[in-house]
C-alpha cells in the first residue's frame, strides 16, 4: 500500500491545526533511505502554554465530567479507528522509524488492543466509604489530575501513544502528547482519527524536541503529572524538574535484562525466546532481554545453533515482507550501537557474529546493523551494564547459580528477565530472586493487558498497562459527612 504524506505537519492544539508560535519546523527522514519524509512543526515554550491552557479548557469545560461510560465509548471508538486505519499507520511507523512492517503492524494490534481494555476499564473505577465513628458518611471519590503531559520515545511511536493515552483519557484527565523528534507522524494522524471522537483540547500533540518543547511541557505549573517513557538520563531530569511544582511522574526507563537459561531448559524454546528477546524491533526496547547467561553444560551447544540462527536472520528493506529486521532509527543510533560493539572489543569481549553494518549496496543508505553476539562477556563490562538499544546480544557462561542471580541482579536496571527451566520449583525461586518488574518464564516479550509493566530499580516509577495504572491518573478526595443534625461540642 502507498501513502500521501502532506508536505508540512502542524500541531494539534485545542482542536485545530496551527504552526509553530515561532513557525519553526523540523525535518523527519525515512532512515532506512536516508530520505526526508516530510517537515514538521517543531513546538516551543509559546506552544506548550497555548496547548495546556487548551487542555485546561476542555478539562473545566466538561471532559472532567462526562460519565465514565461515555468516556469508555469513545475509547473503544479511537481503538475501531486505529484498526481501521491500521495498514496505514503501520506504514508510517515503519517508515519514519525503520522497523519492519509486520513489526509495525503488530504494534497496532497492541495499541487498539490498550485502547479497548481501557475502554472497558473506565467505569470500573470506582471510589469507596470509610466506616467512621458516629453518625456520619465518609466516602472517597477517584477525580482525574486535570492536565497530564505524556512524553514518548521513538521505538514503538504508535504503540507508546496508545499506553499513555488510554488511561489518562479513561481516568478523564486532559493531554499534552509530545511524540519524539525521530517519529512524529503515526501521532499526528491518530491526533486527525480522533478530532471526531473527543471534544477539542481533550487530546493536544505537540511535535518537536525535548529541550524546547518536553521540557516546558515538564516545567508547565498547571501540568499535574508527567508520564515518561525514555532514557534513564532523561527521566531523571525529568523528575528533577517535576518536583518544582510538585507533579506527579510515572518513569518507564531503560533495561539492561537478564535471560538465564537452566541446563534442564527446553533448549529449542529457549533459543526462540532469546532471539525474540533481543532481535525484536531491531533490539530497540527497554524490555530487551540483553545479557544471556547460559549454563556452562549447554553452552557450546547453544551458542552454536544462537550463532547460526543470528547470521540468518534477514536484515533488509523495513517494508519487504521478508525482511525480518530493518533500520535502526537513525544514524547517531547505528553510530551508538557499532561503538559498543568496539567498546566490548577492547574490554575483552569478542564477535561471534555480527558487530558491523551490513555490507549489501541497497541497504548502504540506512541505518542497518547486523544481528551481533558478543561472548566471552564479563558482566562488569560496560556493554554488559549499559543500555545499548541495539541488536547486541552479551553472552555469559555460569556454573554456580548463586552467583550466576547475583550477577544478573548487578546492573543499575530491573525492567524484565527471562528464566528457561522445566522445573517448575526452580522457576519460580529464581523469579523471586530477581530484582525486576517483569519476569517471563519459558517464554519473553509477551505483554498483556492487565498486567502491570515497569521497573525495579533505576528502570522508573510506577506501572503501565495495569488496571492499577488508572489510579496514577486519579487523586482522591475525601469527603466527610455529619448526619446527626447536631453541632459537635468540643470546648
Ligand atoms: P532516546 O535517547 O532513546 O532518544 P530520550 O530519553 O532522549 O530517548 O527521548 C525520549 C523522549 O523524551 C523524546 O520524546 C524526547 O524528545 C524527550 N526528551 C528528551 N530530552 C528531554 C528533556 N530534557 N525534557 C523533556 N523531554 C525530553
Amino acid at each position: 500500500m502507498g501513502i500521501e504524506l502532506k508536505k508540512r505537519y502542524q500541531l494539534f492544539i485545542g482542536g485545530e491545526w496551527v504552526d509553530s508560535a515561532s513557525g519553526e519546523t523540523f525535518q523527519t527522514t525515512n532512515p532506512a533511505t536516508g530520505e526526508v519524509l516530510a517537515n514538521v512543526a517543531s513546538a516551543g515554550k509559546e506552544d506548550v502554554h497555548r496547548a495546556v491552557d487548551a487542555a485546561w479548557k476542555a478539562y473545566q469545560g466538561g471532559w472532567r465530567r462526562t460519565d465514565a461510560g461515555f468516556r469508555g465509548k469513545s475509547l473503544y471508538r479511537i481503538a475501531q479507528a486505529i484498526r481501521d486505519n491500521s495498514e496505514e499507520l503501520a506504514l508510517l511507523d515503519s517508515l519514519d522509524n525503520g522497523k519492519t512492517l509486520n513489526e509495525a503492524r503488530v504494534d497496532m494490534f497492541m495499541a487498539a488492543e490498550c485502547f479497548e481494555y481501557y475502554a472497558g476499564a473506565a467505569n470500573k473505577l470506582e471510589g469507596k466509604v470509610i466506616p467512621v465513628f458516629g453518625d456520619r458518611l465518609n466516602y472517597v471519590l477517584r477525580e482525574p489530575l486535570g492536565v497530564v503531559g505524556q512524553i514518548i520515545p521513538w521505538n514503538f511511536p504508535l504503540m507508546m501513544a496508545a499506553w499513555k493515552l488510554a488511561p489518562a483519557l479513561a481516568a478523564g484527565n486532559c493531554i499534552v502528547l509530545k511524540p519524539a523528534e525521530e517519529t512524529p507522524l503515526s501521532a499526528l494522524r491518530l491526533g486527525e482519527l480522533i478530532s471526531d471522537i473527543v471534544p477539542a483540547g481533550v487530546v493536544n500533540i505537540l511535535t518537536g524536541y525535548g529541550p524546547e518543547a518536553g521540557a516546558p511541557l515538564v516545567e508547565h505549573p498547571a501540568v499535574k503529572k508527567i508520564a515518561f517513557t525514555g532514557s534513564t538520563e532523561v527521566g531523571r531530569q525529568i523528575m528533577a524538574h517535576a518536583a518544582a511544582h510538585v507533579a506527579d511522574v510515572t518513569l518507564e526507563l531503560g533495561g539492561k535484562s537478564p535471560q538465564i537459561v537452566f541446563p534442564d531448559a527446553d533448549l529449542d524454546a529457549a533459543l526462540e525466546g532469546v532471539l525474540l528477546g533481543i532481535f525484536y524491533n531491531e533490539g530497540q526496547q527497554c524490555s530487551a532481554g540483553s545479557r544471556l547467561f547460559l549454563h556452562e553444560s549447554i553452552y557450546d551447544n547453544f551458542l552454536k545453533k544462537l550463532i547460526e540462527r543470528s547470521k540468518a536472520i534477514n536484515v533488509g528493506p523495513p517494508q519487504e515482507p521478508t525482511s525480518q529486521i530493518g533500520s535502526l532509527v537513525s544514524k547517531e543510533q547505528q553510530k551508538r550501537v557499532l561503538n559498543y560493539v568496539q567498546l566490548g572489543v577492547k574490554e575483552g569481549a569478542e564477535v561471534a557474529c555480527g558487530g558491523k553494518a551490513p555490507a549489501a549496496p541497497e541497504l548502504k543508505r540506512g541505518c542497518y546493523v547486523e544481528p551481533t553476539v558478543l561472548v566471552n562477556v564479563a558482566n562488569k563490562m560496560k556493554v554488559a551494564q549499559e543500555e545499548i538499544f541495539g541488536p547486541v546480544l552479551c553472552v555469559m557462561k555460569w556454573s554456580d547459580e548463586k552467583k550466576m542471580i547475583e550477577e544478573a541482579n548487578d546492573v543499575q536496571f530491573g525492567l524484565c528477565a527471562g528464566v528457561w527451566t522445566k522445573d517448575i520449583n526452580k522457576a519460580h525461586k529464581t523469579a523471586n530472586k530477581i530484582e525486576a518488574g517483569n519476569v517471563w518464564i519459558n517464554q519473553y516479550d509477551v505483554f498483556a493487558y492487565g498486567a502491570p509493566f515497569g521497573g525495579y530499580k533505576q528502570s522508573g516509577i510506577g506501572r503501565e498497562l495495569a488496571f492499577d495504572t488508572l489510579l496514577h491518573y486519579t487523586q482522591q478526595k475525601n469527603v466527610n459527612v455529619d448526619l446527626s443534625g447536631k453541632p459537635s461540642r468540643w470546648f
